[in-house]
């Protein structure tokens, strides 16, 4: 039977890696941790990170793409980057293990589908990604500082959302930043607030939406509190019964299993693909 297995190892400014496992194809969204800490944190979620073929990096900023080097060079992973991020990358990996991918251009490894998505983050080319197995649908939207309508109409109909609830505005104002980074973080290219995460939650909700993940929370300006109550008031409101956990910096956390596919989605679906045949 059909499955996506998804594993948040790490999400945060210290370090973001995403495990997404589909009929036998194993890849990583980020390497952000070292190579033993990533290592470390499959063996707990019980998975092995020898079985990883592809790694996707979202941008170069070191959270995200520090390890990436190091594993294409110790496991023989292929890297998938854009052009611009290639560019970036402090420590990249030998050239033969280098995939260029364009934002918009999907992409087929093994079993999974993966889209590229164009995100405003201040970095050279950074995306997002959508991955697909047949109906299944996830997605992993980190590091944006708004987002623009082809992202949300990107994001409809997931089954999986690991979405970034940043900052709470009020906290990053009165924090301990500096005011330039202040105004960094909260520009259109710099991270979405836990308000900003819920206004995209509530345009991409919808009672297929199994499992929500809060994602890349800040340590300084924000609380795993306050972003559950934003996200949490916009499932009440909907009325959804969408699994709600918080990604962590310091573990991983459980591995989550997507199966098809409800009756009425696949029958929506086949509606939506007969419009545009
Ligand atoms: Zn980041
Ligand atoms: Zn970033």
């Amino acid at each position: 039977m059909r499955s996506v297995r998804l594993c948040v190892l790490a999400s945060g400014s210290s370090g973001n890696c995403l495990w997404v496992e589909a009929g036998g194809t194993r890849i990583l969204i980020d390497a952000g941790l070292p190579l033993r800490e990533t290592a470390r944190r499959c063996t707990h979620a019980g998975i092995s990170l020898r079985d990883v073929t592809d790694v996707f990096l979202t941008h170069e900023h070191a959270d995200h793409a520090s390890g990436a080097g190091v594993l294409a060079r110790k496991l023989g992973v292929r890297v998938h980057a854009t052009r611009g991020t290639w560019r970036e990358l402090r420590d990249p990996p030998p050239e033969k293990l280098r995939h260029t991918l364009r934002p918009g251009t999907p992409l087929q490894i093994g079993a999974l589908r993966i889209v590229p998505l164009a995100v405003p983050h201040d970095a050279r080319e950074p995306v997002a990604y959508v991955f697909e197995e047949g109906p299944l649908r996830a997605a992993l939207v980190t590091d944006l500082g708004c987002a623009p309508r082809p992202v949300v109409r990107a994001l409809q109909d997931l089954d999986a959302l690991v979405l970034e609830m940043n900052h709470d505005l009020g906290m990053l104002l009165d924090g301990p930043y500096p005011w330039s980074l202040k105004q960094r973080v909260r520009s259109d290219h710099g991270h979405l607030s836990n308000e900003q995460g819920a206004k995209l939650l509530s345009q991409v909700l919808h009672s297929g939406l199994r499992h929500l993940v809060l994602a890349h929370l800040s340590e300084h300006n924000n609380t795993p509190g306050r972003a559950r109550r934003e996200a949490e008031a916009v499932l009440s409101r909907f009325g959804t019964s969408t699994s709600l956990v918080l990604g962590s910096h310091s573990r991983p956390l459980d591995p989550v299993e997507l199966e098809p596919c409800r009756p009425a989605v696949a029958l929506r679906r086949a509606r939506q693909l007969a419009l545009f045949a």
